[in-house]
């Protein structure tokens, strides 16, 4: 891999401007496993001056030969697969396993989505009043990704931003730049023109805040915290580029005892969707609305998986969870917990403090709270840790009440035997996404919020028309 300190700026990779340094950190082991450059305003200028001049040929490039660099892109991402998923395992702690199924399949099954979607878009249409639409890419993109599902994120954003004919600058997290660099090096590899594709690395801060107050910038997608989604939202008014954010979640589960004999499973499953990736998922169904008449029940099968859940190494194959990302939400996490059982909860698993065994390393204790209410900060803010809280509900509107009683609406989760008390349950949640009895989704659906959860939607078609603008033409 090329020295990490550089940056991927009009096809080549350059000195950075900058001399701001910071260690990567492995979080298992808490070493130090490669140095980055923290990118200046300067560093991120030269990236957009680079995507400004070669947006003047690329976005006039046919939708053939964007395609045909899109699937060249594909077939090395494949080869160098296994790569991609020892880099996410190094940076960010995802268990190997679950970074080879999941983590560094996101790059290659949204780069497949991309793909058919763009190939299923209609460029040119003729509307019912004999106008007629075309679409155009929106200009330069400033994509800002941030460290839980690196290649997710990266894919949703990169992918689309060129299958549209636009060119761009991507800003990584600062905790996951190894991905993102060797994703560069496959985008060069494939040969996408110099300048289509540039990396700078930085803070949010300086880089980020540049990109999003950019003038030349005609559109940001952010994915991260409500916090630094507003933040990008101000920066970016100014210059009125568009805006579309991926933000944190508070995801409701809601549990009927009309599960019949599925019940176990269904919350056994519910359980291991909040463990999975150490809780760092922006859709994770973090709080569990159980009713009553089977509340118990279920707290007993939540105890027994809280306290059966393996935590280990993340370079060792198997189902277990890794550690956090980083100390800092390491102590966030541990903020949480103390601050909830302060408030009164009842710990069925977990608690403060480091498991048994893991001295080094940023692993936190899976943690699942009862009788917690919805009031409660625990239930209310976003932990982005293994940490589940579950309350009691007593009618089906009083769940729905409870389910939308949230400054978040990313995602909800209903689990029943009664597929017309899904269908009407679902219309009733205020969430971008509702899964039902563990459905999940697609490659290529539609992924976004409602209220601060988000603007806009990533992932095939929908995600596709945030990179373009809409021309119509009315002839004479
Ligand atoms: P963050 O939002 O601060 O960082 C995400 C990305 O945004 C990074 O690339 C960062 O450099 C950049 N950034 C930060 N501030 C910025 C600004 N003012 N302008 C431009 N870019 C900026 O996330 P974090 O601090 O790493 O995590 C904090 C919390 O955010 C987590 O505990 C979690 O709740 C939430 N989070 C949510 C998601 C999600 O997928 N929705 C992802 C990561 C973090």
């Amino acid at each position: 891999m090329n020295d990490l300190r550089n940056f991927y700026v009009n096809g080549q990779w350059v000195e950075p401007l900058s001399t701001r340094e910071m260690h990567v950190i492995n979080p298992a082991t808490e070493a130090s496993i490669a140095t980055i450059t923290l990118g200046s305003v300067e560093d991120v200028e030269r990236a957009v001056a680079a995507a400004t001049a070669a947006f003047v040929t690329y976005s006039q490039t046919e939708k053939n030969e964007r395609l045909a660099l899109l699937e060249k892109f594909l077939g090395i991402y494949n080869e160098r697969y296994e790569e991609m998923a020892q880099a996410i395992t190094a940076e960010m702690g995802a268990p190997i396993s679950m970074s080879r199924e999941s983590q560094a399949d996101c790059g290659a099954g949204h780069l497949q989505g991309f793909i058919d979607a763009a190939k299923s878009q209609e460029d040119r249409v003729m509307l019912y009043n004999g106008d007629i639409l075309v679409r155009e890419p929106i200009g330069v993109c400033g994509l800002i990704t941030p460290w839980n599902w690196p290649m997710n994120q990266v894919a949703l954003k990169v992918v689309p931003a060129l299958a549209a004919g636009c060119t761009c600058v991507l800003k990584p997290s600062e905790f996951t730049p190894l991905s993102a660099a060797l994703y560069a090096e496959m985008l060069h590899d494939a040969g996408f023109p110099p300048g289509v594709f540039n990396l700078v690395n930085g803070d949010g801060p300086t880089a980020g805040a540049t990109l999003s107050r950019h003038p030349d910038v005609q559109m940001i997608s952010f994915t991260g915290s409500t916090r630094a989604g507003i933040a990008i939202s101000k920066d970016a008014a100014d210059s009125v580029k568009r805006v579309t954010l991926e933000l944190g979640g508070k995801s409701p589960n809601l549990v009927f005892a009309d599960c019949g004999e599925d019940l176990e499973s269904r919350v056994n499953d519910s359980i291991a969707e909040v463990f999975f990736n150490t809780g760092q998922s922006c859709d994770a169904p973090t709080r569990m609305l159980v009713e009553r008449c089977c509340y118990e029940q279920v707290l007993e099968i939540a105890e027994r998986a809280g306290t059966t859940q393996a935590v280990g190494d993340p370079a060792m194959e198997g189902g277990h969870i890794g550690p956090l990302v980083s100390d800092i939400q390491f102590e966030r996490v541990q903020g949480h917990i103390e601050r909830a059982i302060n408030d009164g909860v009842r710990v069925l698993c977990g608690g403060a403090g480091k498991p048994e065994g893991f001295e080094t390393g940023y692993y936190v204790k899976p943690t699942i709270f009862a009788d917690v209410s919805n009031d409660m900060l625990i239930a209310r803010e976003e932990v982005f840790g293994p940490v589940l809280a579950i309350m009691p509900f007593d009618s089906e509107d009083e769940a729905i009440q409870m389910a939308n009683d949230t400054p978040y609406g990313l995602a909800a989760y209903v689990q029943t035997g009664d597929l017309e008390r899904a269908e009407r349950v679902a219309a009733k949640l205020r969430a971008g996404a509702v899964h039902v009895n563990g459905g999940g989704m697609e490659y290529g659906s539609p992924f976004g919020g409602y209220k601060k959860s988000g603007n806009g939607r990533e992932g095939g078609m929908l995600g596709l028309d945030d990179y373009q603008e809409v021309k119509t033409l009315h002839f004479g």
